[in-house]
């Protein structure tokens, strides 16, 4: 199957009455420990977790799914103790462990470009198993953000 540039979607609020699942989740040393509210739940038909091919993505292993920020709930550490590292746009800031160096989430910096969303690394989360999670590809790769609408 290829890819296309359409695949590469921007994430959407999703519909705040569909069912959830909330994933606990941390960095590898514990430095950072998180809830993550998603819906649908990873082990529903219609779930999907994004596997880039983008630089970034590709180097860190990413397999991510875009929440609304609020539902990204810190119990140990905060998103500004992560180091972040930017490049290309800047529009990004990944996240990720300044002592274990997991890279744990993204979200971006522009009040312009989709506001109010994070991907968020699901290898992070507890209990989930990477096998049974139905891997949608995205082509980051050739996705310019700078020329996105
Ligand atoms: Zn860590």
């Amino acid at each position: 199957m290829s890819t296309s540039k359409e695949d590469f979607s921007l994430p959407t609020t999703p519909d705040a009455s569909a069912p959830t699942a909330t994933y606990t989740a941390s960095c590898h040393c514990g430095s950072f420990t998180y809830t993550v509210t998603q819906s649908p739940p990873l082990n529903d038909p219609s779930a999907t977790v994004m596997e880039c091919n983008c630089s970034i993505c590709a180097r860190n292993g990413y397999l991510f799914v875009y929440v609304p920020d609020e539902r990204v709930q810190f119990t140990k550490g905060s998103i500004e103790e992560f180091k972040s590292y930017f490049f290309a746009s800047k529009k990004m800031a990944h996240y990720f462990c300044g002592t274990c160096g997991a890279s744990c989430m993204a979200r971006s910096v522009d009040p312009g470009f989709f506001p109010g969303m994070t991907c968020v690394n699901v290898r992070m989360f507890e209990d989930v198993d990477l096998k049974t999670l139905n891997l949608k590809p995205a082509d980051g790769k050739s996705y310019d953000p700078t020329t996105a609408a």
